[in-house]
């Protein structure tokens, strides 16, 4: 028998909506083969679905983003004759549409003003959280949470002005099945815990900002690096919270280096402008991409 304080929510995408997919870079840097990798299975899948394909240019974090690597972001794509819908969208044009959403996310008294800071956390933390990935938010520790029945300050411009965490439904298993990796479940607040949604720098997180575009701009299928899968949970709950249909997620096996590590945008020499000035041509570098695909599908015994 099932505990009464858990549950299980399998979260399956609305059914018959035209298959909309989108490319989200993030312009800190060049593309590299695994980023067109991603890319090109996402324009593939677009393709075979005969739907449509947007291009969203992540571009909140202002420390890393440059307009430079929008332009060559743009360039690169072309080059590789993966083409997407006019218009591109801008996250840093979009914040309005981020703050309704933390407007609505504080209405329902599911978010909390946060003011521990990174070096709090990572101090609470004595040892990073089993399979939390490096990279991954880590857990914030549940005895940090103000109850419910506080309550809470209200948004006015000091309230966009600090950071607020989504409040996980803890013990709630969520599950997907993903279109190329396969089953996925997560259990909140231990698998993941409180997130934030944004930050006192006035911006929204990406889990928040991503939620809300991928909703506003009726997306079907999210295609990216696996890397993203445990972020994906979070972005269901926030679309649950804001009563918008999920998508449905296809997350591509991240490419490795000679070491087994996962390209970085460092990889200078495998940025796809450095190739192409090495007399790669884009017809190659895509027939790569379909030689692994085949390859992986139907592995030598
Ligand atoms: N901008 C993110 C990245 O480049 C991808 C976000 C997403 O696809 O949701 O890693």
């Amino acid at each position: 028998m099932i505990p009464a304080d858990t549950s299980t929510t399998v979260v399956s995408p609305a059914p018959t909506r035209p298959y909309v997919g989108r490319l989200a870079p993030s312009p800190t840097g060049h593309l590299h083969i695994g980023h067109a990798r991603t890319f090109w299975i996402a324009a593939e899948r677009a393709r075979a679905a005969r739907g449509r394909l947007l291009l969203r240019i992540d571009d909140l974090d202002t420390s890393r983003c440059r307009p430079a690597y929008v332009d060559s972001a743009l360039e690169d794509l072309a080059w590789l004759g993966l083409a997407t819908e006019a218009p591109v969208y801008f996250q840093s044009a979009r914040l309005p549409l981020y703050r309704e959403a933390l407007v609505r996310l504080h209405s329902a008294n599911l978010i909390y003003p946060c003011h521990r800071s990174r070096r709090d956390l990572a101090e609470a933390l004595a040892a990073p959280h089993e399979g939390n990935a490096a990279d991954d938010e880590p857990l914030y520790p549940i005895e940090w949470r103000p109850s419910p029945e506080v309550p809470l300050p209200a948004i006015d411009t000091a309230g966009f002005a600090q950071n607020w965490r989504f409040r996980v439904p803890d013990g709630e298993t969520l599950a997907f099945t993903d279109a190329l990796a396969g089953p996925q479940s997560a259990l909140a607040g231990q698998d993941f815990g409180d997130f934030l949604v944004w930050r006192k720098d006035g911006l929204p997180s990406y889990q928040l900002a991503c939620a809300v575009d991928d909703a506003a701009l009726g997306i079907t299928e999210v295609v990216r690096g696996a890397d993203l899968v445990r972020s994906t949970f979070r972005q269901l709950l926030l679309l649950r919270a804001l009563k918008a249909p999920a998508p449905s997620f296809a997350h591509a096996p991240l490419m490795l280096d000679e070491h087994g590590e996962r390209l970085a945008k460092r990889h200078d020499a495998l940025a796809l402008r450095t190739l192409r000035e090495a007399g790669v041509t884009a017809v190659e570098v895509r027939a790569r991409f379909a030689l692994d695909r085949n390859a992986e599908r139907s592995p030598n015994p």
